[in-house]
């Protein structure tokens, strides 16, 4: 097992992972830019090294003073968490070479899923069913159009190296490829350094549905089931659910097993999620992230299962110690992800918080950094908050999602809370018949 682990990530995930290595008796490290010196996951650690000012670029995406941070401190291990150096190969790396340990895929395979073009046509060679779409990248706009022409009107361009919901235009028709084409390709080169574009069909009525997977470097590979992440605005998930409202457990099954399979023939170590979308009772894979989600904890909830603490365990050499048919699924579960913006214009609101009270009882877990007399800076993601509920049914899960949203308190800043609670109180919510497209008209009050 590792000495010592350093985070190299900020708020309520690096707290997160400090928990799992605090029950795995192992010490962390923490960085922090100046902004960060009061914020929790400082308070908590066991030590702690600052790296940098205010900005991302110079400090949490600082790799030479992460490493640093990590020999001087003497950890042997980096955990990335999400956003931040989680995804970049060259980082995974360097870590390597520093002889640590990065807690995730190898660089190879980072880097393969970074390249959404490539990460769909290994996904397609290993059996996985895709969205319909252009066969690899397109070059130019005449490409661009016969591609379109082929699988028909509406088609998204899409961004190689995209992420975070950037990098992408719908085309209605044939008036709107050449400006889609365009202006993809210019926002992916300006946002990604890369310019790399593809195709797919864009689905009218899908849901988001994704598999978690876990794999150990002795060939065992599990899937942990699905999250349904349809409710989005611009693209980025606001609410989670684990299982989907729209998947029966045989359908479950049957994807778990081509996924499964395909990572197992591609060698894959540690977590990963599959994204996909699911339309008319068919999966087609968008994307595949290598490492943790910002909604684990759903799948957490339901399967009574540890994620950071396997990774950590699998990154140190250990089996998994169980095999798919010891996965089980209970109850349901949902996350809420509270961001400090103002509930109607998403217009951040950093700020200090002057009271904080998170709710608590039967089956809530809140995954924040915040506190009372926090002060949330303006330089980073938004989301200050996870409020996740587990419960035996759906509809049991929504009444308690519903009741620690009237229990929870933050003053000082404004929150998204009051926007999730109308989501759940919303009875085409409650049905659970709803799409990705659902909540930009819910927001739009339509
Ligand atoms: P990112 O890496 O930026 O998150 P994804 O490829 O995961 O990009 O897509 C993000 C979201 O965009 C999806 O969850 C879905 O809501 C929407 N989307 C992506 N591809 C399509 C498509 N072909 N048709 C309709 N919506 C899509």
């Amino acid at each position: 097992m590792f000495r010592k682990i350093l985070i190299a990530n900020r708020g309520e995930i690096a707290l997160r992972i400090q928990r799992a290595c605090r029950e795995l008796g192992i010490p962390t490290v923490a960085v922090h830019s100046t902004a960060d010196a009061e914020a929790m996951h400082v308070r908590l650690a066991d030590e702690s090294v600052c790296i940098g000012p205010p900005s991302a670029r110079e400090s949490y995406l600082n790799i030479p003073a992460i490493l640093s941070a990590a020999s001087i401190t003497g950890a042997d291990a980096i955990h990335p968490g999400y956003g931040f150096l989680s995804e970049n190969a060259a980082f995974a790396e360097m870590v390597d070479a520093h002889g640590m340990t990065f807690i995730g895929p190898s660089a190879a395979h980072i880097s393969m899923m970074g390249d959404k073009i490539a990460a769909k046509a290994a996904m397609a060679s290993l059996g996985v069913p895709l969205v319909p779409g252009s066969d690899g990248e397109v070059p130019d706009l005449d490409t661009a159009r016969s591609v379109a022409e082929r699988i028909g009107y509406p088609v998204l361009v899409k961004a190689a190296a995209g992420g975070g919901g950037r990098g992408m235009k719908v085309a209605r028709d044939a008036s709107e490829i050449d400006d889609a084409f365009n202006v993809a390709r210019t926002e992916a080169r300006t946002a990604f350094g890369n310019d790399a574009v593809y195709i797919e069909k864009y689905l009218n009525r899908p849901r988001h549905i994704e598999l978690q997977i876990m794999a150990d470097s002795h060939g065992n590979v599990v899937h942990f089931g699905e999250r349904d992440c349809s409710l989005q605005r611009r693209h980025q998930k606001l609410l989670e659910e684990a299982g989907s409202p729209a998947i029966s457990p045989e359908q479950r099954d049957a994807l778990g097993e081509t996924a499964t399979a395909a990572l197992k023939k591609l060698g894959y170590r540690n977590a990963g999620t599959l994204e996909f979308l699911y339309q008319d009772g068919q999966f087609a894979f968008i994307e595949m992230n290598t490492r943790l989600q910002v909604e684990h904890p759903v799948t957490e909830m339901v399967c009574g299962v540890d994620l950071v603490r396997e990774q950590i365990r699998i990154a140190a050499g250990a089996e998994l110690g169980y095999t798919q048919k010891d996965v089980t699924f209970s109850g349901h579960a949902i996350e809420c992800r509270i961001t400090a913006e103002d509930p109607n214009t998403f217009i951040p609101t950093p700020g200090r918080v002057t009271v904080f009270h998170a709710p608590g009882g039967l089956g809530v877990r809140v995954d924040s950094a915040l506190y009372a007399g926090y002060f949330v800076p303006p330089y980073y993601d938004s989301m200050v908050a996870k409020l996740i509920v587990h419960a035996p049914t759906r509809l049991e899960a929504i009444n308690r999602m519903r009741r620690a949203l009237d229990e929870f308190a933050v003053v000082g800043i404004q929150t998204t809370i009051p926007l999730h609670q109308r989501i759940v109180n919303d009875p085409e919510f409650q049905s659970g018949e709803y799409t990705i497209h659902w909540l930009e008209r819910f927001v739009a009050g339509g």
